[in-house]
């Protein structure tokens, strides 16, 4: 039995209402939360394995991908400032797509660990990744031990698309098969059909029935782009959302990323029918892609959750930069500095990345009977005074630098700034080396 204790931490524990709790004690037994309160309620397990004094520190559920990091492509951290400042389309077709198809597997295995190292330093406990040969990223994420709901990607455009979905299919009856009553393990596999203008209706349909019998949600790029739009209007006579509804998308359950283009009907089907929605405002802005509508997402209650999307297009996997962007362009989107307050966005990019990847009952919020991943945050630096509000520091103010512990199910990956899993000095030079070989 491993006991690890974490006294003495300012704490937003995002079950509930958002609020700052001081000096409260975490303690977690086999990676599993046990108590979440104040010391002098704790009837511990008995001696901790792991203290950690958080005195000065404040105590947060892991960010997905905020924390919990609802939508990326890892191993793009290769093609970070490769080529910038270019539409959506021929950045895709000319820059992305030629590169991709010369990646190996040495490729994507050190692009994902320089990626989960990143984030791993900036607090993100958790990565929703849709990616070619996903078993070698997954074995990244396993060897750092970091949270991960890996996906490959299918393009129906593919001669090559049957053998790909077989390949999906057995991929994830493998991982899914783990997950079988074992809350352990930190792989969590989804399918990936990379958009619907990428994947024919047909294509579509087989993956929503395999999804459906593997009981796996299904990871799509959804009206992203108003060309998206135009392309749905085209081919299928609706909006991308309601065309999906027709296809029968959300009779599975569904990460959409982006979801740039919802008019008041697609906002409703979001809300009938669950799907959870990875808003990735900083990937939006430089693709000019345009503004999600967040705040009605949210304050309907949708799945929303946060993503940095991969770094060809942000150029960063830092989801509190991804937070306090939420926050700002919501209140230009709707002329109202009261949309997507501080309190929401810290949500969205805790339980909400949870809750957007189907999740919220093992991590998103640190409760008993949830798996300990967390992070703590150092409030010493000048920009973190005084201390009014806690929960505004974290959006308007902190820095992925500013957080110096990151635990992933009771196992400190990351302590005071070092990272405890991985050899960042070799994962820096074997990148270095796979972006030389595929832009040399
Ligand atoms: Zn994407």
């Amino acid at each position: 039995m491993a006991i690890l204790r974490i006294e003495g931490a300012e704490m937003v524990t995002m079950a509930g209402d958002v609020r700052v709790e001081s000096g409260w004690t975490l303690e977690a037994v086999d990676g599993a939360i046990t108590y979440v309160g104040p010391a002098e309620e704790l009837q511990s397990a008995g001696e901790p394995d792991e203290l950690i004094d958080a005195a000065g520190r404040l105590l947060l559920p892991g960010l997905v991908n905020a924390l919990v990091n609802a939508h990326t492509h890892a191993a793009m951290t290769l093609f970070r400032g490769a080529a910038d400042d270019m539409p959506l389309t021929p950045w895709l077709e000319e820059k992305i797509w030629p590169v991709e198809a010369r990646m190996g597997e040495d490729d994507v295995y050190w692009g994902t660990m320089l990626g989960i190292a990143e984030m791993l330093l900036a607090g993100v406990t958790c990565f929703n990744d849709m990616y070619h040969l996903p078993r070698v990223g997954t074995r990244a994420a396993m060897d750092a031990g970091m949270r991960m709901c890996p996906s490959g990607v299918l393009l129906g455009i593919l001669p090559t698309a049957d053998d790909m979905l077989a390949d999906a299919i057995e991929f994830t009856r493998e991982f899914a098969a783990r997950d079988e009553g074992a809350t352990a393990h930190c792989i969590h596999p989804m399918m990936a059909p990379h958009a619907p203008y990428t994947c024919p209706r047909e294509l579509l349909e087989k993956v929503i029935a395999a999804a459906q019998d593997l009981d796996v949600p299904i990871h799509i790029h959804l009206a992203e782009t108003h060309d998206n739009v135009e392309w749905s209007l085209d081919n299928y006579g609706k909006r991308p959302a309601q065309a999906m509804d027709e296809v029968g998308l959300f009779e599975a359950k569904v990460l959409a990323a982006h979801c740039v283009y919802l008019d008041y009907r697609d906002i409703e089907i979001v809300i009938e029918r669950g799907v959870g929605v990875a808003h990735c405002p900083g990937s939006n802005l430089k693709l000019a892609s345009g503004m999600a509508p967040a705040d009605a997402l949210f304050k309907a209650g949708a799945r929303i959750g946060l993503g940095t999307d991969g770094c060809g297009s942000n150029n960063n996997l830092d989801l509190l930069e991804e937070a306090r962007l939420a926050a700002l362009i919501a209140k230009v989107r709707e002329d109202d500095p009261t949309a997507v307050p501080a309190e929401a966005a810290l949500r969205m990019a805790t339980l909400g990345g949870a809750r957007a990847v189907y999740l919220e009952d093992t991590i998103g919020s640190l409760q008993p009977g949830k798996r300990c991943d967390c992070i703590l945050v150092d409030l010493q630096a000048p920009h973190l005074q005084p201390h009014h509000n806690l929960v505004s520091h974290m959006i308007y103010s902190a820095r992925a630098s500013d957080v110096c512990t990151t635990i992933v199910n009771g196992a400190v990956l990351m302590r005071d700034r070092e990272l405890a899993t991985i050899d960042l000095d070799e994962t820096v030079a074997k990148a270095a080396e796979s972006a030389a070989r595929l832009f040399g």
